[in-house]
């Protein structure tokens, strides 16, 4: 079971990163970690970023239930996504959940990304794959998401944004950038006549290096 030192200090500092990098909105999105003992210290819901402090964060079981919270903090909403993630994948430390403008075109469009950039594999493990719809804050959004997340590092959430799994915070966090950079890259392409597709067996030994990477993290 893949976990991360110092949880919630890895946890607070990629929400305050994610919300300077423009991946989403004001209290949008949520990051969790997994603990040595298997806990997860998860975001609050409905905190603005900028405001969140340490004692903000909550520490939460596998089925969801509250280990340790401040008055007033609750987890957040999406916690079963989170949880789905935690349960499906072992080698994964955190999850997070975002709204990047560009990728969630595509995911309000069903549209997946194309793997159509050299390396990008490397760290996504190929086209990175829309799920079917499932409302907000439902253990529906996780069953889909574990199913889109098979093999990969980060899926597209249909009309609502995108959810990426990795060994720790500032990885998944760099996941969840350039998945949205190459979401606008592709978007542009669209207009210059689409996007050309990399050799199979490029994106094919691309992606064995993130399978590699994601049991060896550095
Ligand atoms: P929370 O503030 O409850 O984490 O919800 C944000 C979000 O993005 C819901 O999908
Ligand atoms: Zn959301």
């Amino acid at each position: 079971m893949r976990y991360v030192d110092d949880a919630p200090a890895a946890v607070l500092a990629a929400a305050k990163d994610m919300l300077r990098r423009g991946l989403v909105e004001g209290t949008a999105g949520n990051i969790s970690a997994r603990q040595e003992d298997g806990s997860i210290v998860i975001t609050p819901s409905s905190v603005d970023y900028a405001d969140m402090a340490l004692d903000d964060l909550v520490v939460i079981d596998l089925d969801g239930e509250p280990i340790s919270a401040k008055e007033g903090r609750s987890p957040s909403s999406e916690k079963l996504l989170h949880l789905a993630c935690y349960k499906a994948f072992d080698d994964i430390g955190s999850v997070i959940h975002s709204h990047p403008v560009h990728a969630t075109m595509f995911a309000v469009a069903h549209r997946g990304i194309p793997a159509c950039i050299d390396e990008f594999s490397i760290y996504v493990g190929g086209d990175v794959r829309c799920t079917a719809y499932g409302a907000s804050g439902t253990a529906d959004v996780g069953a889909e998401a574990v199913k889109a997340l098979e093999g990969r590092g980060a899926a597209l959430l249909a009309n609502h944004g995108m959810v990426a799994v990795g060994p720790k915070p500032s990885t998944v966090l760099h996941i969840t950038a350039l998945v949205e950079r190459s979401a606008h890259i592709v978007w542009g392409a669209e207009s210059l006549g689409g996007p050309r597709p990399l050799p199979d067996e490029v994106n094919q030994g691309f992606a064995g290096i993130y399978g590699f990477l994601r049991q060896n993290p550095m």
